[in-house]
């Protein structure tokens, strides 16, 4: 273990997801020998995020006004919404250029192992959407793994009543992305798709 300010530096970027102690160490000394303004800018962007980033306040993907890009833009279709877990979802389908219309950000998935019920996501804002009346289609594009079908599941029975066509994403590789970003969801969603047997 190291003194003061390097070992805080390894310990802070240990607890990140995916960090590692060997990686988090590697992080800190790459840092600590690095051009001053590359850490400046680092420290600024950490903190940036912090007071700029809140959720968008119609479909709760990250934005830095009230409303995201994707809710602000006029050219985009009112009638389809599509519904996704999380706003780096929302990134990956847009990515694709395949979808025009409107998301919805859940903020995760039905999930009762970790007490994740439908009252811990923003279905109650999905309702109130849907009920506007100017929706025509659902397109219900949660991960393929056994939460996201589950919500998509709940979300079908709960929307088909009320007349809107309702659709679930095919699992896969997604048409036009790049083949790179496309074969690392691939290769995740493979692994977060698994089931005991
Ligand atoms: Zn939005």
């Amino acid at each position: 273990m190291y003194e003061g300010a390097i070992q805080d530096l390894i310990d802070e970027l240990g607890r990140l997801p995916g960090v590692g102690p060997k990686s988090a160490q590697r992080i800190a000394f790459h840092i600590l020998s690095a051009d001053p303004a590359d850490v400046t800018r680092l420290a600024t962007a950490l903190r940036r995020v912090k007071d700029l980033v809140r959720f968008c306040t119609v479909c709760f993907n990250v934005a830095e006004t009230e409303q995201c890009r994707i809710c602000r833009d006029p050219r985009r279709g009112d009638d389809v919404l599509c519904v996704v877990e999380e706003p780096k979802d929302v990134v990956a389908i847009e990515r694709t250029g395949e979808f025009r219309g409107r998301y919805h950000v859940l903020g995760g998935a039905i999930n009762p192992l970790e007490g994740i019920g439908p009252d811990n996501l923003r279905i109650r804002e999905l309702m109130l959407r849907l009920g506007s009346g100017e929706i025509k289609e659902l397109i219900l594009a949660t991960d393929p793994n056994t939460e996201g079908e589950a919500t998509a599941t709940y979300l079908a029975l709960m929307v088909k009543p009320m007349g809107i066509a309702v659709s679930r994403l095919a699992s896969g590789l997604p048409v036009g992305g790049d083949l790179e970003y496309a074969d690392e969801i691939t290769l995740g969603r493979a692994f977060e798709g698994r089931r005991s047997v």
